[in-house]
């Protein structure tokens, strides 16, 4: 199945030069999120972890849903005045703009071995503030898995040397 069909591209959104990836058509269709699923598991089912982290938004679905087949636990990392109790934060530059992330101070332990799970990877600015975060409650991010990579980005040299797998590339 060509999960390439299932990915919308958007010309000059939401800039003028900037082709954006929604992936919405392939979460619609059953057997194409199955696959996208089922190919990202592949990657990293023999790589040890403990724990999912997943970014808001996109990072939620595929992360939970990856967790609950490879049944490990799931953590959120989110926007801003989203998580209740005491969390840390971290600026971090988007392909567009500037944006902080932040995860709750009891989400992890010191030993954790964490894999970040997103829909996409593209400058890599998301996935290093995602890993500082994780860093500073102790855990170890073992590895990313992303549906999408926008490869001439090279956002996997700003998470080096942690491998980062991806199934769909641009
Ligand atoms: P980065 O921080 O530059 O790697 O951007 C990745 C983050 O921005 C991810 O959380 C993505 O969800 C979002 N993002 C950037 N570009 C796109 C796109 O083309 N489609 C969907 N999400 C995108």
């Amino acid at each position: 199945m060509d999960l390439y069909q299932s990915i919308r591209s958007l010309k000059d959104y939401p800039e003028e030069g900037i082709t954006f990836r929604d992936i919405n058509p392939l979460l619609k269709d059953p057997k194409a999120f199955q696959e996208a699923l089922d190919q990202m598991v592949a990657k990293v089912k023999d790589i040890d972890f403990d724990h999912i982290v997943g970014v808001e938004a996109r990072g939620f679905i595929l992360g939970a849903a990856m967790a609950h087949e490879l049944k490990c636990g799931f953590v959120p990392v989110r926007k801003p005045g989203k998580l209740v109790a005491e969390v840390i934060q971290k600026s971090y530059s988007l392909e567009y703009g500037q944006d902080s992330l932040e995860i709750q101070k009891d989400a992890l332990d010191p030993g954790d071995k964490v894999l970040i799970v997103d829909d996409l990877i593209a400058t890599g600015g998301t996935s290093k503030a995602s890993k500082d975060l994780v860093e500073a409650l102790g855990a170890q991010v073992v590895a990313f898995c992303y549906l999408i990579e926008l490869k001439d980005l090279d956002g996997r040299k700003r998470v080096e040397p942690t491998p980062v797998y991806s199934v769909l590339q641009y």
